[in-house]
């Protein structure tokens, strides 16, 4: 590796970076798996609307869905718990992207690491 910058110095850049990151994931509060959805619905009426031709379905609905152990769980959500579950997903979507870039500084500073304490550059 042609550079100028010492190991240490690319290591401690290294080590600056996991502490912004570790900081930015103690400021990302809730999270919630899975996703969200507005659906249309049909009733069991025969004189309902929503069975009507042409149909009026009843909805939107907003309604969160999870897998479980390869099976899809829903859970029909009020108006007020959707700003909430959309924020807390948001917010996992954020911890992962965080947790992801955590690990490829460390990649990052393990093969500088231990490049030194072999004595050339690893890959
Ligand atoms: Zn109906």
């Amino acid at each position: 590796m042609a550079s100028s910058i010492s190991i240490e110095d690319r290591v401690a850049h290294l080590r600056d970076e996991l502490e912004r990151l570790a900081a930015e994931l103690s400021g990302i509060g809730f999270t919630a798996a899975g996703s969200l959805v507005r659906r249309y619905t049909h009733c069991a009426s025969d004189g309902c609307r929503c069975n009507a031709d042409p149909p009026q379905p009843h909805g939107p609905y907003w309604q969160w869905s999870k897998a479980v152990d390869g099976k899809t769980v829903t859970k029909r959500l009020r108006e007020d718990q959707v700003p909430l579950y959309q924020e807390w997903i948001a917010n996992r979507r954020r911890l992962r992207r965080v947790v992801a870039q955590m690990a490829a500084v460390s990649e990052q500073a393990t093969r500088l690491l231990l490049s030194q304490a072999n004595g050339h550059p690893g890959n």
